[in-house]
């Protein structure tokens, strides 16, 4: 289970703050088993783009909907290689919304059509900021013998 420190919480939270009334996005970088090694990375969100460019497939704006730059995500993944670490999770806020796991959540999480996680181990973030404050957060992980994501408590 994904073990988050307070400074790593401190990112997150400054993000999602930052972001506001926007979804905030990022990664965690870390390994699997040495729960000490963690590195969150905020990454740009490019929802607005998509639903700008192609609003019949992304109907979702940034207010709503996050969608991780591609680039910036191929780039985490290429550093945590390059130091033996792995995507141990993602983050994103719910901008005046509880941190619960949506149906939104959930079909960004797997892959296309099918009832498999896109990273099965890796343990999903959500945070809630009202009015421009965080007010809370979820971890949530795919549970292979229930073929679902459950909540964990996590200590922040
Ligand atoms: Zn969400």
């Amino acid at each position: 289970m994904l073990k988050l420190r307070a400074k790593d919480f401190d990112v997150m939270k400054e993000h999602a703050e930052r972001e506001f009334p926007h979804e905030c996005c990022g990664v965690i970088i870390g390994d699997f088993s040495d729960k000490t090694k963690t590195e969150v990375r905020p990454c740009a969100n490019i929802q607005n783009e998509l639903n700008e460019k192609y609003p019949d497939k992304y109907t979702r704006s940034a207010d709503t909907g996050y969608f991780i730059d591609p680039k910036e995500l191929h780039k985490a993944m290429m550093d945590a290689s390059k130091q033996k670490l792995d995507i141990i999770g993602f983050y994103h806020s719910h901008p005046n919304h509880d941190p619960y796991w949506s149906a939104e959540d959930n079909r960004a999480a797997m892959w296309e059509g099918t009832g498999e996680p896109l990273y099965p181990d890796a343990s999903h973030v959500v945070i809630s900021v009202y009015d421009g404050k965080v007010k809370g957060a979820s971890v949530f992980k795919w549970a292979e013998s229930e073929k679902k994501f459950l909540q964990h408590n996590v200590e922040l």
